[in-house]
């Protein structure tokens, strides 16, 4: 069975990782599972860059196959900020509190119709030959004009889905699943593993 380490110690990530690419027949197993517990810096310029570093960085520790993720939500009239710097948006790394306060202040006035964003998520795969996968997903979506739903994390309160009228923070873990950029880019990563899964290990 082939080995894959996460660089992630989310547990929801971890988890959902596990349920897209198990039936593919990996052995899937966490940082801390195989008892790595380090901070990665990601000083890349895109998503893509940031998910490619935190692979690599676990992949020669481990010598292992390793996949990373990078996220964040893209606000339109805001130049595509909070991006790439999504989690310490209000000033505090992971602050979820005063991102999402900072982002309510900088798009105060602005209308429902000018409040178009998008969350955004990249995968990497790193091989221990040097190959390397990148997929990407998005789900679009409206900022909300204040927080609604309490599950989730980070700006879920604030994004609201128009098909669903529900924000993230509306949805169970289940239904967020199934339309999260994550998941998007997952399934899209399992897509490409599915057909190249032979050229891409070789
Ligand atoms: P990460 O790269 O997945 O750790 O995400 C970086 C930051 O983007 C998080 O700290 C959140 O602020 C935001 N973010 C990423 N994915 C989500 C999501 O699914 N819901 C809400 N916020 C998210």
């Amino acid at each position: 069975m082939k080995e894959l380490i996460i660089a992630s110690a989310n547990r929801n990530k971890i988890l959902e990782v596990k349920t897209i690419l198990s039936p593919l027949g990996y052995k899937i197993r966490s940082m801390k599972e195989v008892g790595i517990d380090i901070d990665i810096q990601e000083d890349g310029n895109s998503f893509e860059e940031n998910a490619l570093i935190k692979a690599w960085t676990l992949a020669d520790i481990t010598k292992e196959i390793v996949l990373a993720d990078d996220s964040g939500l893209e606000v339109e009239i805001l130049n595509n900020a909070p991006g790439i710097y999504s989690a310490r948006y209000g000033g505090e790394h992971g602050n979820d509190r005063e991102n999402n306060i900072k982002l309510l202040r900088e798009l105060k006035d602005v209308p429902w119709d000018k409040r178009g964003a998008r969350f955004v998520c990249a995968i990497a795969m790193v091989y221990p030959n040097g190959k390397e996968i990148v997929t990407t997903g998005e789900c679009k979506g409206i900022i909300a004009m204040e927080p609604k739903g309490t599950n989730g994390f980070g700006y879920d309160p604030l994004f609201y889905i128009p098909q669903l009228n529900k924000t993230y923070a509306q949805l169970d873990s289940k239904e967020k699943n199934s339309i999260s950029h994550r998941s998007k880019a997952l399934e899209n990563l399992k897509k490409l593993l599915l057909g190249k899964e032979k050229g891409a290990e070789n």
